[in-house]
């Protein structure tokens, strides 16, 4: 028996329930294939070319290619390729979800300078979330100072026995951010432009013969992310994850960055809970956003530790008690050092911000309210 052939490789993995990790992969010596992949198997996605092929079936013959750019590592290997001609976009967009360290702007600002350098015409969209053009923040302060309910966060939770008093670990609320954030607003965008194109308004129907294809930029270790191919809110637009189908790593985009000496800071916000710190070390960590932009770190310190006393007022339908840290404590007592001495030199600043929210909001959402 041949022991190197995907389809008895595939049936041992399948029969001992590890089709899902990489790390059992390389037990047997595979580099990582995308098409053994129970994912792709199960046609949870399918390849550019599949969905391309798929469009044109429909009779969706013009069909726009759209990265989806973040300004990160695995966004940035794709723009390389698009720029050295290896593939083709008709759109790049940045969707910006208003928690973005700087430092993730400056990348994207590089890599704007680095496509004009390259002579590079492709259409370079910024958007944003279509009513809360301030994002995540807006989104935060919203639910801090109105009624507002829907919490598009993953936040880390723990919940209170009220009999014992006993305070548990209880899971994390959904990631709902992303999508709202970052992949709806791209769609939009790019939906938008094509109407535009095409002569038509904002509020018109797609012409019957455009299809998109919005490319994400997961790599193969991510592949668990993958949940569709499918635009739940556009039936033309369709999903394509062109590093999975390369089978690179997030590792593999890093080298190629770093090699070309191109920028590798992985892009996030400033208070996403999947930051780490210490041995939970996934590219994206606390202490980097503490050196690099204390001031993000004071806001995030200061929304973890609202979130928390709104939950406890007990308006929201948040059951449990909510925090930014994976360690399930306030993010300045984490900190705890850090937090003291930043809060002393940043405070000013960060009264200012905090005051500037409030009224905002105030004018833009407590207005609503009342009419
Ligand atoms: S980086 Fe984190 S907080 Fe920001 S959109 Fe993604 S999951 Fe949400």
């Amino acid at each position: 028996m041949n022991t190197k052939d995907p389809n008895h490789l595939y049936a041992r993995y399948k029969s001992i329930k590890i089709t899902e990790k990489i790390e059992q992969m390389t037990m047997f010596d595979v580099a990582p294939d995308f098409r053994l992949h129970s994912k792709y198997l199960n046609g949870v996605f399918r390849t550019r070319a599949e969905l391309a092929e798929g469009l044109r079936e429909e009779g969706r013959d013009q069909i726009y290619h759209v990265l989806s750019f973040g300004g990160g590592t695995q966004s940035s290997h794709l723009m390389e390729q698009h720029l050295r001609g290896q593939i083709h976009y008709d759109y790049i967009v940045f969707s910006d979800t208003g928690a973005e360290p700087e430092f993730i702007h400056e990348q994207v600002e590089w890599w704007q300078r680095r496509q004009q350098a390259c002579g590079n015409t492709t259409p370079f969209i910024i958007t944003q979330h279509n009513s809360m053009s301030g994002g995540l923040e807006e989104m935060l302060m919203r639910w801090i100072h109105t009624d507002y309910q829907r919490f598009q966060m993953p936040v880390y939770c723990s919940s209170l026995d009220r009999t014992t008093g006993e305070i548990k670990p209880a899971g994390m609320m959904p990631r709902q951010c992303t999508v709202d954030f970052k992949i709806i607003p791209v769609k939009q965008a790019v939906r938008r432009a094509v109407l535009q194109k095409h002569g038509l308004k904002p509020n018109q129907k797609m012409p019957a013969n455009v299809g998109f294809i919005i490319d994400i930029g997961f790599s193969y270790d991510e592949i668990r992310r993958i949940n569709t191919d499918q635009s739940p809110q556009f039936q033309y637009i369709r999903l394509a994850y062109p590093l999975v189908e390369e089978n690179l790593t997030t590792q593999d985009s890093i080298q190629f960055l770093e090699v070309n000496q191109f920028p590798t800071r992985r892009s996030r916000c400033y208070l996403c809970p999947f930051n780490c710190d210490g041995d939970r070390d996934i590219g994206m960590d606390w202490d980097e956003i503490i050196e690099a932009e204390p001031l993000s770190f004071l806001k995030a310190c200061w929304f973890d530790a609202e979130l928390r006393r709104v939950q406890l007022g007990g308006t929201k339908i948040m059951n449990s008690i909510p925090y930014l840290h994976h360690s399930r404590r306030p993010l300045a007592e984490v900190y705890a050092t850090e937090y003291e001495h930043l809060k002393g030199t940043h405070a000013s600043r960060l009264n200012q911000w905090v005051n500037n929210w409030r009224h905002a909001i105030e004018e833009k959402w407590m207005k609503e309210i009342a009419a």
